[in-house]
């Protein structure tokens, strides 16, 4: 994801959107979750743990998602595969990496703010820890966050064929061969 707009300045940082949803707990999992004693009020800081394909990497995040944004940008098209990326972005939330930390690479973008993390062997993306913020890709939680998609961002640089995937048939597992 690029928080540089087309005239390079720094648009509106979209994680600072205007709710704060809490992350959820899920009860199915409960045993990859803990929750630390009470912050201030009554609130519950959660910890959300996730891990990357190869299991090299574990990790575990503490403190609220802000926003959650699908990206259609080409960069973010080439850096997944896939149609777009699934990005939650936590302004005041803290990772600590359990497992396997040193085998984290980043990618910076020359030119931009783009930017990523990923695991060495197996390329996952990882979450990734910036000045002010953390990005965690939505697809390497271990759970899934009860938080609402504020929007599909870069819509108008998406993929020619991201309009069919809502019309495209859905087959519970792989096709037939
Ligand atoms: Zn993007
Ligand atoms: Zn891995």
């Amino acid at each position: 994801m690029d928080y540089t707009n087309r005239r390079g300045s720094l648009s509106a940082a979209p994680f600072f959107a205007p709710h704060t949803a809490r992350l959820r707990l899920d009860p199915s999992t409960t045993a990859r979750h803990r929750t630390s004693a009470p912050a201030k009020g009554d609130l519950m800081t959660q910890i959300y743990t996730g891990s990357c394909l190869c299991g090299t990497i574990a990790f575990e995040i503490t403190g609220d998602v802000a926003a959650f944004f699908l990206c259609h940008c080409s960069r973010c098209r080439k850096g997944t595969g896939s149609a777009h990326a699934a990005n939650l972005f936590a302004p005041g939330a803290s990772v600590r990496w359990t497992q396997g930390k040193t085998e984290l690479r980043h990618y910076q973008h020359h030119g931009s703010r783009h930017h990523r993390s990923f695991c060495a062997t197996c390329a996952s993306p990882m979450p990734y820890v910036g000045n002010d913020h953390i990005v965690i890709p939505a697809g390497c939680l271990d759970t899934a966050p009860d938080v609402p998609i504020n929007a599909g961002i870069c819509w108008s640089d998406r993929a020619t064929w991201v309009d069919g995937i809502a019309a495209a048939p859905k087959i519970a597992g792989l096709p037939d061969a």
